[in-house]
């Protein structure tokens, strides 16, 4: 049967896909990946997750619905989960073996791909911001330590002191891991506050979340363009100034016009497989010769993380957004602090492994 659409009809048709393609936007978020269990997770703790999850949800949502840039989308998120003590970013950063907080960031533009990244950095409140800085001042793309810092100063970025950063948790579990390695203990930092009592078990699930807590977004905005942006404090207890996946665009964080991933694991692994690049050229390939596209991002995220990261031995995740707006995450740990909105589909927050 030949069905004939009149010239009428199909310009009406094209506008209303033209409208539904401009009017498409994406988000997806991680909060890090780890040994997350629901006997291991007390009510009250699932609860400020989701919560916090959700909210950075709306945060970025709002800017894209709006009409707002991926850029900002992205940077706004990540900037609350920094200061948000829940998460191993900014505020609630893992310790190094010395006692002290290092913090990586990266972000990426899909539409240029500009990118920038800082490493190593103590003082500097919000990394993400830095990172995006370095990516639209500098003329470089990685900045590391005090170099970072200097530059961050030149471009009037917030400082605070160390103890910002302090939490309890975060403390005892790298007093912890500094014990297991017979290392000697460092001083408490000045300004932090008096030792507090934490229960066992909270320290216990700490250590099981793998130390992670890392976040990531990325989005896509109503023109199109993709962002993808990751921010942590590292591995507790990380020593000789340790850097992990997180500020090397390619590992941790990489986007394309066609696609954008931001990772959360064990930077080792993903340094050694290039996840995040990995993961967009998987895409590309595939698109190329698919006839159907909507599972693609699914299928690059899953070819990566339980086929090439698990053979090598290594643990942790990925969210994954691709152009036409699907959404994806893939990780091989029992859990992952997760979470996507997008105009094509409903909120979704997720945290263990068997939930959708
Ligand atoms: N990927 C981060 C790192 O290795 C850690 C994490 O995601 O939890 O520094």
């Amino acid at each position: 049967m030949i069905i004939r659409i009149s010239g009428v009809c199909a310009l009406l048709l094209a506008a209303a896909t033209f409208a539904d393609d401009e009017a498409r936007w994406a988000i997806v978020v991680h909060g890090g990946a780890g040994v997350i269990e629901r006997d291991s997770m007390t009510e009250e703790r699932e609860a400020a997750y989701r919560g916090a999850l959700d909210q950075a949800l709306e945060t970025g949502g709002m800017i894209l619905t709006e009409g707002g840039e991926a850029m900002d989308a992205v940077e706004a998120v990540i900037r609350a989960m920094e200061d948000d003590p829940l998460f191993n970013a900014g505020r609630g950063a893992v310790f190094t073996s010395e006692g002290t907080n290092e913090l990586d960031a990266s972000i990426m533009d899909g539409a240029t791909l500009n990118a920038g990244a800082v490493a190593g950095v103590t003082g500097i409140r919000h990394p993400i911001t830095a990172a995006r800085a370095v990516m639209e001042e500098s003329g470089h793309v990685m900045l590391t330590g005090g170099g970072a810092e200097a530059f961050a100063r030149e471009q009037d970025l917030e400082f605070v002191d160390p103890a910002f950063f302090f939490t309890e948790r975060r403390w005892q579990s790298m007093e912890r891991a500094v014990g297991r390695l017979g290392l000697p203990l460092p001083p408490r930092p000045e300004g932090a506050p008096e030792p507090e009592e934490i229960q066992e078990g909270h320290l216990d699930l700490l250590e099981r979340e793998h130390r992670f807590g890392t976040v990531g977004v990325v989005a896509l905005d109503q023109n199109g363009n993709i962002v993808a942006g990751t921010s942590t404090g590292g591995t507790t207890a990380k020593r000789w100034g340790r850097v992990g996946d997180s500020p090397v665009i390619g590992a941790g964080t990489y986007a394309t016009d066609n696609c954008g991933v931001s990772a959360t694991g064990t930077g080792e692994y993903f340094i050694r497989l290039n996840v995040a690049a990995r993961i967009c050229h998987e895409m590309e390939v595939m698109d190329r010769g698919a006839e159907e596209r909507p599972f693609a991002a699914q299928d690059a995220a899953d070819m990566v993380i339980q086929g090439a990261l698990t053979d090598l031995g290594g643990d942790g995740g990925v969210i994954v957004l691709s152009i036409s707006g699907e959404t994806a995450w893939s990780f091989n740990t029992p859990g992952m602090y997760r979470a996507s909105w997008g105009s094509d589909q409903e909120r979704v927050i997720g945290i263990y492994g068997d939930e959708e």
